[in-house]
């Protein structure tokens, strides 16, 4: 069984979905309520348990009732819960989610414990993180802590992806240290200045990231798919065809599908194809957490 170590955030969604999103200084009566377990890290951690990976998260939460919450969702998927700390000072990292009718969202979220995550909460971690057959990452938690890890993992040899969302700039020396780079459009944007419209500016936006020392490039684009790129080869995977029901979640599937996939060392180009019918997968139902496929699944699809 392979062995995956995600770093990143838990959160708790409490979402609303009314008729409309109220403006300045409004209020909207007639919505319905909904709390689920969220967050980039904890998404992606729950993406690879359904899969079949021993799935070890290392995260912080607060001592409060959502914390605990959260440690029994992740327990009821098989994760291993040990490395994660509880924050006394604290709360749980929290969005706020409004959704209208039309399926347009705005969100706003305290991440709470997830910004106090250190460099020395991953030490704690080490016997893991040293020794597993993939890290995954994203940029929920403090850019340093990140960092950090990239670099414990890499020194360790092991494959570290990074998802680098929420979109931000970043340095070298994180890139450096990064073996596979998941962004969509947006971020791939922000982080080269390069508009992604077409294959050959996902190509250009793809090697401006091998240059800054990333090892292999995998831009995602929705219902297109993904566009590769290593220093010798690059190409296009296209996405499965489904209908889509709610995209929430979607990169986090694919990551969750692609860790898998590289830690069973399968070939890139299998590899993707994996993680985009586990993306794919996850947009024909609603939600976050609750559309993430099980491994029979995903292997129906992609045969
Ligand atoms: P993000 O959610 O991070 O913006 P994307 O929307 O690019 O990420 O989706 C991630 C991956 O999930 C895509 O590369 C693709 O493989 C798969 N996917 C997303 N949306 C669809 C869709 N409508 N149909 C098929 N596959 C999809």
């Amino acid at each position: 069984m392979s062995f995956i170590v995600v770093v990143g955030s838990s959160n708790t969604d409490m979402v609303i979905t009314a008729p409309r999103i109220p403006a300045h200084g409004e209020t909207i009566l007639g919505g319905s309520f909904m709390v689920v377990p969220g967050g980039k890290g904890a998404n992606q951690a729950v993406a690879a348990a359904r899969l079949g990976a021993a799935v070890t998260f290392v995260a912080r939460i607060g001592t409060d009732l959502f914390g605990d919450e959260a440690l029994n969702q992740y327990a009821e998927d098989g994760i291993n819960t040990q490395y994660i700390v509880r924050d006394c000072k604290a709360p749980s990292g929290i969005a706020m989610i409004m959704v209208d009718e039309k399926g347009e969202n705005a969100i706003s979220v305290a991440s709470g414990a997830n910004m106090h995550l250190t460099p020395a909460d991953v030490d704690c971690a080490a016997p893991v993180i040293t020794t597993a057959d993939v890290v995954l990452l994203q940029l929920e938690v403090p850019y340093e802590t990140v960092r950090h890890t990239a670099a414990k993992a890499g020194r360790a040899g092991v494959p570290v992806i990074l998802d680098p969302a929420p979109a931000q700039k970043l340095g070298t020396e994180l890139l450096q240290h990064v073996d596979y780079l998941t962004p969509n459009e947006v971020e791939a944007e922000l982080l080269t200045g390069i508009k992604v419209m077409d294959d050959t500016t996902a190509d250009q936006a793809a090697h401006r990231l091998l240059d800054a020392g990333v090892g292999t490039v995998i831009i995602t684009l929705g219902p297109r798919g993904a566009w590769w790129a290593t220093e010798n080869d690059s190409g296009l995977i296209p996405a499965e065809k489904v209908t889509a029901v709610d995209t929430t979640a979607a990169g986090d599937a694919f990551n969750g599908g692609l860790a898998v996939a590289i830690a069973e060392k399968w070939t890139l180009e299998k590899a993707i194809r994996f993680a985009g019918c586990t993306g794919a997968l996850s947009v024909t139902e609603l939600g976050a957490q609750s559309s993430l496929p099980v491994k029979a699944a995903v292997e129906a699809l992609l045969n």
